[in-house]
């Protein structure tokens, strides 16, 4: 591993190892995974996991592709390429040795709740009226979410959620290996979460403090609970929760 990352490391300038690469990694990760949740709905055997019955037609899929590429545009990549200074300045090392499993997976754990708490708040002033009617309302075009809708947002949200995925960044200061992990790992947990899908095997099922696929689908037809991206205690802290009927349902 340390020989491959040493061979990455050599040679890229810090603009194409902080900027370039997050932001390569990120949209692969976006595409790829959006991708396999469409191929979900190609396998007749998996539609008795599907939360909703509506399937979103293949216009609306390439509006949400359309959508999406231009919000990165104008919002998720000028905030990466605009994070990277900080990023060399505040010492996100590039460095060997790499970081162990164990201060890795504490990263993430701390990485997940600030930005749980972050984006929960966000995410509640996005639903104050002004904002819902001139921003938020573009994330709830879709009622019955899928995979690659997860990026379908207004600029400006994406800008003040996106930065929930910076902070703990900023606090944290971890290996650059690390931060490379974690952009994954957030943008596959928000892939899942609008996959459409609640699959027996989920995470949320071993650990039901995560947030699951219908515990945000009931947010994109409900409008005012759950608002939580990972984690369903604040939710339930302050009184957001919507957890009645979790699990595989057909919507009426
Ligand atoms: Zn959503
Ligand atoms: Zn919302």
């Amino acid at each position: 591993m340390e020989t491959l990352w040493q061979s990455l490391v050599r040679g890229s300038s810090d603009f194409m190892l902080y900027a370039v690469l997050p932001t390569v990694v990120v949209n692969l990760t976006w595409f790829l995974s959006g991708l396999f949740c469409l191929g979900l709905d190609a396998v007749p055997a998996l539609r008795k996991y599907k939360i909703q019955e509506h399937d979103n037609g293949t216009g609306e899929f390439w509006r949400c592709i359309r959508h999406s590429l231009r919000n990165k545009l104008i919002s998720e990549i000028p905030l990466t390429f605009a994070s990277y200074p900080f990023f060399v300045w505040l010492g996100v090392s590039k460095e060997l040795p790499l970081p162990s499993v164990a201060t890795v997976l504490l990263s993430l754990l701390f990485c997940l709740v600030v930005e749980d708490a972050w984006h929960y708040f966000a995410h509640r002033m996005l639903h104050i009226r002004w904002a819902m009617d001139n921003i938020h309302y573009l994330h709830h075009h879709y009622m019955t979410p899928f995979g690659m809708a997860s990026s379908y947002a207004h600029p400006l949200e994406t800008l003040f959620t996106g930065f929930g995925t910076v902070l703990p960044m900023l606090i944290l200061r971890p290996h650059l290996s690390t931060l490379l992990i974690w952009v994954v790992v957030k943008q596959l947990q928000a892939t899942m979460v609008h996959c459409g899908y609640e699959f027996p095997w989920r995470p949320s099922r071993f650990l039901p403090f995560l947030v699951s696929a219908s515990f945000h689908d009931r947010h994109h037809r409900r409008f005012n609970r759950n608002f939580a991206p990972n984690f369903v205690w604040l939710d339930r802290l302050l009184g957001t929760a919507d957890e009645k009927n979790l699990g595989p349902r057909r919507a009426q």
